[in-house]
């Protein structure tokens, strides 16, 4: 049985008292159930030691499957993808069962999951160099070649869908990939790992360690062998990655947070822009690095849209993740929800006003009211850092310059929405706007065919579309002397 298969009868609770037996050393964590407040399941935590047999196995595994045929890495890839089609409604449970994330949206996200797997699968045979007519009398041409072992850290907050569309570029162009899922969410991993070894990709080349941060974590940041790290989770641990990764100067790409502006004009489509602004900031309980906290309304139709909009918050279904109905379930930990309710605190001292929401519900599973806050100052902490919950800052702007600055007035840029009819007005806000990624008239952030990822402190480096393959490979220029 292999390493990772072994972990992943530890998480599935079967036989997890033999395995301790046999790995009296190995240390576990018990994962809550968000909904419920139950044990879950119980995690091996990877030391360094096992970092570096995994980092190690990886290394020996990355010259075999770089030289696997490309026509036989993609059948693979794309076997995986239906693997994982296959059995998406027990990954789309055991998502919402960990995340506490509405089982709908699971179902969404392991689709994208294996989307991406059979996007990426397409790639193997058609990316290539080029052929380019330099000055020089002889042949120059280059070939793009995989970096070596990613060392690939992600968060809870969309754990398969996060994973694949970093491992998926990354596997395509025949690097092998050290996953780290986020401690609290780590079982879709497990289960992938699971599912690559039975689409046929060889051992060593896809593997999870799961365990907090400061352990598995960093030994990947810092193992010497690792030449590639991808990450995605906050700004503060981004910077930690950065500074580590460049003791040897490793590849770094950067998603990081979020405090995304949704800025409504007075000529929208007013119906349309309230249901948006429900769903685009209380999509995943508002757990989402795009998600628009910042709802930025022109005077004229600012109070009419912030009656709306509490009443529309007022009718979210908040419930049991796995209950078909449910729009918005737990939040992810006690923690988690605590330092949520903190900031619904600290806006309210700082002077806002709680318009609806924001109480934590009694009994078991960490259920949150969804919030609106008015009399928000742009300068205000709920109006400035990441809250990551279902809480949103309702402002007034007055004319489009105005809306511009108080949305680029934040040390973030990752997504953002303009709501308007006038085509013009759109196409010049959508360019001032200091973001990644924008929308018109929509709350989409994430396209899988299309590069995703933040300006300013939300990251470095794109994800997904042909551009994710700029961080999973190499140029390499060759001349040849033709005379
Ligand atoms: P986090 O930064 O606490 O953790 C992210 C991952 O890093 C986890 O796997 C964690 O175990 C690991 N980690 C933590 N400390 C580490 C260390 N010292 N060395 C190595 N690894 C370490 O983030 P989180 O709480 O899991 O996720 C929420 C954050 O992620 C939010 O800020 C959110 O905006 C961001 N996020 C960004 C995107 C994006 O695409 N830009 C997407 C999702 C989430």
């Amino acid at each position: 049985m292999s390493f990772v298969s072994l972990w992943f009868k530890a998480f599935c609770g079967s036989n997890l008292r033999l395995l301790l037996a046999l790995h009296a050393r190995v240390s576990v964590f018990a994962l809550i159930e968000p909904a419920t407040g139950e044990t879950l399941a119980s995690i091996p935590q990877a030391t360094a030691d096992d970092a570096d047999r995994a980092i190690r196995a990886a290394a020996a595994a990355f010259p075999k499957w770089r030289a696997v045929n490309t026509r036989d890495r993609g059948r693979m890839l794309l076997r995986l993808s239906q693997l994982i089609r296959e059995n998406a409604e027990e990954l789309a449970r055991i998502e919402s069962r960990n995340v506490g994330k509405p089982i709908r949206d699971s179902r969404d996200e392991v689709g994208l999951a294996a989307n991406c797997f059979e996007y990426y699968a397409g790639t193997t045979n058609k990316v290539g160099g080029q052929t380019i007519p330099g000055a020089a009398p002889g042949l120059l041409m280059t070939f793009r070649e995989a970096v070596g072992v990613c060392g690939i850290i992600v968060p809870w907050n969309f754990p398969i869908a996060i994973t694949s569309w970093k491992s998926a570029p990354a596997l395509a162009m025949g690097n092998t990939v050290v996953l780290k899922p986020a401690e609290q969410t780590p079982m879709t991993a497990l289960r992938l790992a699971e599912l690559a070894l039975e689409a046929g990709i060889p051992e060593g080349v896809f593997t999870v360690l799961t365990g907090p941060g400061s352990v598995a974590g960093e030994a990947i940041l810092t193992h010497p062998l690792v030449r590639k790290l991808a990450f995605t989770g906050s700004t503060e641990v981004g910077k930690r990655v950065m500074e580590l990764a460049s003791r040897d100067i490793k590849r770094v790409s950067l998603e990081l947070g979020g405090k995304s502006a949704n800025l409504i004009f007075d000529d929208c489509d007013f119906d349309r822009a309230v249901v948006s602004a429900v769903s685009s900031s209380l999509g995943n309980a508002g757990q989402d690095c795009c998600a628009r906290s910042r709802i930025l309304v022109q005077r004229s139709i600012y109070h009419r849209f912030s009656k709306a909009l509490i009443e529309a918050f007022g009718n979210v279904h908040v419930g049991d993740p796995l209950d078909d109905e449910t729009e918005m379930g737990p939040l992810v930990t006690a923690a988690h929800r605590d330092r949520v309710l903190q900031y619904i605190a600290t806006g309210r001292s700082e002077g806002a006003t709680l318009a609806t929401g924001g109480e934590s519900r009694e009994g078991a599973g960490t259920y949150l009211d969804p919030a609106v806050f008015l009399d928000v100052d742009p300068g205000m902490t709920i109006a400035r850092e990441e809250i990551f919950g279902p809480v949103v800052a309702v402002m007034p702007f007055d004319s489009e310059d105005d809306g511009v600055r108080m949305a680029n007035d934040s040390q973030y840029g990752l997504s953002g929405s303009i709501w308007t009819r006038d085509v013009a007005r759109a196409l010049r806000v959508a360019r001032a706007f200091e973001t990644g990624n924008i929308s018109i008239n929509s709350g989409s952030s994430v396209h899988l065919e299309a590069p995703f990822g933040g300006v300013k402190q939300s990251g470095i480096g794109r994800e997904l579309g042909l551009a994710a393959l700029d961080a999973y490979t190499e140029w390499k220029t060759v001349y040849v002397d033709v005379s």
